[in-house]
């Protein structure tokens, strides 16, 4: 089986290296040399101060909230802090576990990222923070959330655990907010078996988070703050230290198996759009298919396979009920369930999984139909006749009509895998006089509606049209059609003429290219 992740394992010797070390010096846990090495190593390698490694990311989120205050009750009622539905449950239930509600406002449906502009009005008299996550590493609108919160003199922890090594604008992206926070966990990009870090704005608030994880201890004699255990172990710290070796090894690996998904995939998936001021720390790949049914689909077809997909993030969190009673925040319902990971880990060779990706991707993809055998494509054209009147085979004789669009046009579209087209459109763009190209034939099998596949297509049949040097794109349709005339229009055609045909209105519609 080739997992979605598999944890990375460094140089043996050296870690038993440090083991050694360990043993001599019987110092187990406790800011031992070790914690205290990596600590610098990290603040160094990240570019960060106010650094604390704790012993997880979840206690690392609720120290930074303890530590900031975000706990505190106001008026006699629980805080309430704004975070992001699309995300790790630990983000929301960190919050509920420290007593601060949850108030989940919607993401971007490009950057998958919490939606600054939905952040004020979902701010009451109890709210104290906004918890942000850069979702699978890619920075939150950093400027936008800050601006907010001092408006409303809010505390903001960033959830940085997927965004080790990230940088927003040549810095560190963990320097923004009051406070950001790592995980090191076995599957993030960097780890120590277990492990977080919280990387604080202020050195004051480092002190005070240092006695937070140390039971609220000061001094030998002196207790005074309420504290937990979250302290980071030795044997933790070794495993981080060699890790922290190899990482430009780690980060090579996973970009070269990165990038060979992005080119191969490119025109069948949709991604997450990257922040303009950053660059992906390629710890995952997340792709977005066109419906929960195509993931659900897909993860049978791979896991056939043996290959292991991961939906992350699902369920949307604002539906999870031991979070509480939420309403529905339909971007991110419906990103989390189209949303699928793909396999992504330092030794993953690559090519076990490309060809049953594109196997199984090549189905979205709007692709050259002109290789498929003539009766594929005249079976789609009756298939698809009974929602046409009149249907195309009473005005013409369809295999003459596919040939004739083979040899003079191009007829793009999409089929699944048993080679049975599911959406069509035929064009001539090959007017070198008028510069006009003329769509003649567009279908999509209801089946596959809602995917804005048409739009797809309506847009790609432009920018082959441009390609072959024409200026603009003429279809017609009933006047009836209203759907057809509103996809159209919203591809940028207008009206351009009229006609009355037996009594039936065609509608001559255009467009610039
Ligand atoms: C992994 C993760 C956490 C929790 O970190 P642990 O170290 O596993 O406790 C929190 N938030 C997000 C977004 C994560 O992916």
């Amino acid at each position: 089986m080739i997992p979605v992740t598999k944890p990375y394992l460094p140089s043996r010797e050296k870690l038993e290296d440090y083991v050694d070390g360990i043993y001599e010096r019987k110092w187990l846990t406790n800011n031992g040399p070790l914690v205290q090495e990596l600590t610098k190593r990290l603040e160094k390698y990240l570019g960060v101060e106010n650094l604390l490694l704790v012993s997880n990311g979840t206690l690392a989120l609720q120290i930074a909230y303890r530590t900031l205050g975000v706990n505190k009750v106001v008026n006699g009622k629980s805080a309430e802090a704004i975070t992001t539905p699309f995300s790790f449950i630990a983000t929301a239930s960190s919050l509920k576990w420290e007593g601060i509600n949850p108030v989940f406002v919607d993401i971007d449906p490009e950057t998958w990222c919490l939606d600054p502009n939905n952040i004020e009005s979902a701010i009451t008299p109890q709210t104290r923070a906004i918890i942000p996550v850069h979702v699978f590493g890619n920075p939150c609108d950093v400027e936008f959330i800050q601006d907010i919160a001092d408006k409303h003199d809010l505390k903001i922890i960033y959830d940085a655990a997927h965004a080790f090594d990230v940088k927003y604008k040549e810095q560190s992206i963990l320097k923004y907010g009051d406070a950001s926070i790592l995980s090191l966990h076995a599957t993030k990009l960097f780890h120590s078996i277990e492990g977080g870090a919280i990387i604080f704005k202020r050195r004051e608030d480092l002190e005070k988070a240092k006695k937070l994880i140390n039971f609220g201890i000061s001094s030998p004699d002196c207790i005074d703050e309420l504290g937990i255990n979250a302290k980071m172990g030795e044997f933790n710290a070794a495993m981080g230290l060699c890790v922290l070796d190899e990482i430009q090894n780690v980060k090579e690996k996973r970009r070269n198996i990165w990038d060979t998904y992005n080119h191969t995939l490119d025109k069948i998936i949709v991604k997450q759009k990257w922040s303009d001021h950053s660059i992906n720390n390629y710890a995952y790949f997340p792709i977005v298919l066109p419906s929960e049914k195509d993931v659900l689909n897909l993860m049978q077809d791979l896991a056939s396979e043996n290959i292991q997909v991961r939906r992350y993030f699902h369920p949307s969190l604002e539906s999870v009920k031991v979070l509480g009673d939420y309403a529905e925040l339909p971007v991110s319902q419906s990103i989390s369930s189209k949303v699928l990971c793909l396999p992504l880990y330092p030794d993953l060779n690559v090519k076990d999984v490309l060809p049953s990706l594109q196997k199984y991707l090549g189905q979205f993809a709007i692709v050259d139909l002109k290789d498929l055998p003539d009766e594929k494509i005249v079976e789609f054209i009756q298939d698809m006749d009974k929602y046409f009147s009149p249907s195309m085979s009473e005005r013409v004789n369809l295999i003459e009509y596919v040939r004739k669009l083979k040899e003079k046009g191009i007829i793009l579209g999409t089929y699944n895998k048993k080679y049975k087209v599911t959406s069509l459109i035929g064009f001539y763009a090959n007017n070198s006089d008028s510069q006009i190209s003329f769509i003649s034939y567009l279908a999509v099998d209801p089946l596959y509606k809602g995917r804005q596949i048409a739009t797809k297509l309506i847009l790609e049949a432009m920018r082959r049209s441009a390609e072959n040097g024409m200026k603009k794109c003429v279809v017609s349709t009933w006047a009836e059609n209203k759907e057809a005339l509103n996809l159209y229009n919203k591809s940028g055609f207008y009206e351009s003429d009229l006609n009355n045909n037996n009594g039936r209105l065609t509608i001559y519609l255009e467009a610039k290219i």
